[in-house]
This record gives structure tokens, C-alpha cells and sequence, in this order.
């Protein structure tokens, strides 16, 4: 029989409700990796060993039966001898943190909606704040990237806003706080209509930098929309089309033409980092984009967003 929610008679066993917006549980997550050599196999099975036990060894040169080496990280050929490590080029690999740590936190940063703190890792997983916050740039930096994806296409909606909040303290004068102004970042958002989303740093709103990264995001067979920033409408003749949508006449939907899901994006984006993260610097704050077009986009994939994660850290090396 098929069980929705917590059976009071299966207290040892809940299952999630499916009305639960969770697409994978703590509670499943906890019973799928209850320690270091359950997190141990899933890389060995995912990188190596399909069925846990047979793998290709490199010195024999043909399939082996392995077996788990007793007081290492590894596996070993059973004819052989040779040790393979599941670890070995991901990101966990040197790390003296368990390896159960490393999956919790990248379960807490796929799972989260808005994105967590280092401050709050530090506290889940009762390790340092410098070790929590290395854990999270790792996983940002080098799992949460759109690097070597292909460039958007079909419709694309193309939106920019600056970044940088407000100034604080006394009043500024008119001069300072047209520096402020020009200090902030701009942050150009770009996404295909029912697809994927990806955000980029650039130096500055006008003309080239903006031209420059569109054309670096977005295939040429593509049809672009945007408001009636003047930057964009070099664009026109790189693209297949250019649909404008009127902004400054008050207009926000105008057909087929849109840019509100871009602005949705940059919404839940302001939100979640003015929680997790407050001040970020400009130098970072490319990888935090990065985080969140990753979660936006894997909304969608097929597997639980911890589960695409895992098998992103599992893919690099
Ligand atoms: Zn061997």
C-alpha cells in the first residue's frame, strides 16, 4: 500500500507527504547517508562501480570484484590489490572534513530555497566558521557554475539592475552619491523562456560591456527581448529578432513579449542574499549569481536537486 505522509503506526520509517514542496527530505537524506561510508560508496558506485562491487581496474586492465579497503578511504582490487579512491579529483579529495559534512552542506545549499549562511553551516554542522564558509565557496565555485554549458536560445528576455543597496550613514552629497552610484555593479540577467536563467557581472550598463556579454550568453539564432535600454538595440542586427517591451511607457506584458520572469529571478535573488548573505563583495559576487541561477535552473531537472549536485561532484575532477 501507498502511504502519504507520517503514519502514526510508522513512526520508525516517515515517509514525505507528496503535497510537500521538498523534493527530497532531511529525513531521506539522513537514512541515505547515515555516515561517511554510506556518502563513500555513493561516490564509488557513482564514479567507479555502478553496482558497488565491480569496477574497471586500471592495473589488470579489465572488470574486477573490489572490495572496501578496512582503514582507508578506498576500494581495493581483489585480484590485484591496487586502491582505488572515490575521492580522489573531486572537491572532497585532501579535505579533512567528513565527507558526510561535505554532503550535508551541499544538501542544505541545492535544498534551500533563498541559500544559507556560512554562519548558519557553521552551527549545523558544529564545525568552524572559516571551515563552513571554505566548504560553501567550494561547492559554489566549482559545482554551481553554468561553465562549458551551451549559450541560451529560443527566447531570451534580457535584463539588467544594479547592485549594491543603499548608502548608509549622513547624507551624501549630490557628488558622493553619484560615486556611490558608480561604484554599484551591474548585474545583467538573462533567461529563455521556460528554461534556463544565467546572470552576469559586468563592468558597467551602457553600450559595450552590456552588448558584449549577451553576445557572450546568448546563440545568435535566438530572438531577444528587452525594455527600451538604448545599449540593447545594437543588438538588433546579432540576433534574428529584437523584440522591445515599452517600460518607460508603463507597459509590462505586451503579448508574447516579456521580461517579468528575468525580474522574478532578480527578485528571489535580492531576497535570498539580503538574508544568507548581506554584504557580498563585487569580487564574489559572480559566484553567488552562479548559486542562484544553479538552483533556479535545477528546479526543473530531472532528480532531486541534491542528487544533481552529486552527480556534478562526482562528474569533476
Ligand atoms: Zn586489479
Amino acid at each position: 500500500m501507498y502511504t502519504v505522509g507520517m503514519a502514526a503506526s510508522d513512526r520508525n520509517n516517515p515517509t514525505r507527504s507528496r503535497s510537500s514542496a521538498s523534493d527530497y527530505s532531511l529525513m531521506e537524506f539522513m537514512r541515505e547517508y547515515p555516515d561517511d561510508a554510506a556518502c563513500l560508496d555513493r561516490l564509488w558506485r557513482e564514479r567507479y562501480a555502478p553496482d558497488g562491487h565491480h569496477a574497471q581496474c586500471p592495473r589488470c586492465e579489465r572488470e574486477r570484484k573490489f572490495h572496501r579497503t578496512k582503514t582507508r578511504a578506498s576500494y581495493t582490487c581483489d585480484s590485484c590489490g591496487l586502491h582505488v579512491h572515490p575521492m580522489k579529483g573531486t572537491i572532497f579529495e585532501k579535505s579533512t572534513t567528513s565527507l558526510q559534512f561535505w554532503f550535508y552542506a551541499m544538501y542544505l545549499m541545492a535544498s534551500t530555497r533563498c541559500g544559507i549562511s556560512a554562519k548558519q553551516l557553521e552551527r549545523e554542522l558544529g564545525v568552524g566558521y572559516k571551515t563552513a564558509h571554505r566548504m560553501m565557496k567550494k561547492i559554489r565555485t566549482e559545482l554551481m557554475t553554468d561553465e562549458g554549458d551551451e549559450p541560451l536560445s529560443g527566447d531570451v528576455a534580457v535584463d539588467e539592475t544594479s547592485w549594491g543597496g543603499k548608502p548608509r550613514g549622513p547624507k551624501l552629497t549630490a557628488k558622493e552619491a553619484a560615486a556611490f552610484r558608480e561604484r554599484k555593479a551591474t548585474v545583467l540577467g538573462m533567461v529563455e523562456r521556460g528554461g534556463r536563467v544565467r546572470a552576469r557581472v559586468i563592468a558597467s550598463r551602457r553600450g559595450v560591456p552590456l552588448s558584449r556579454a549577451v553576445k557572450a550568453n546568448v546563440n545568435p539564432s535566438t530572438i531577444l527581448y528587452t525594455d527600451d535600454w538604448k545599449p540593447y538595440k545594437s543588438l538588433k542586427r546579432e540576433y534574428i529578432d529584437h523584440r522591445i517591451i515599452n517600460h518607460s511607457a508603463g507597459l509590462y506584458v505586451d503579448g508574447d513579449i516579456y521580461t517579468n520572469t528575468i525580474e522574478g529571478f532578480f527578485g528571489n535573488l535580492k531576497t535570498g542574499m539580503r538574508g544568507a548573505y548581506k554584504e557580498v563583495s563585487p569580487a564574489y559576487l559572480q559566484s553567488y549569481l552562479n548559486e542562484y541561477a544553479w538552483r533556479y535552473n535545477a528546479r526543473y531537472q530531472r532528480g532531486s536537486m541534491f542528487e544533481q549536485l552529486l552527480v556534478r561532484a562526482a562528474e569533476r575532477n
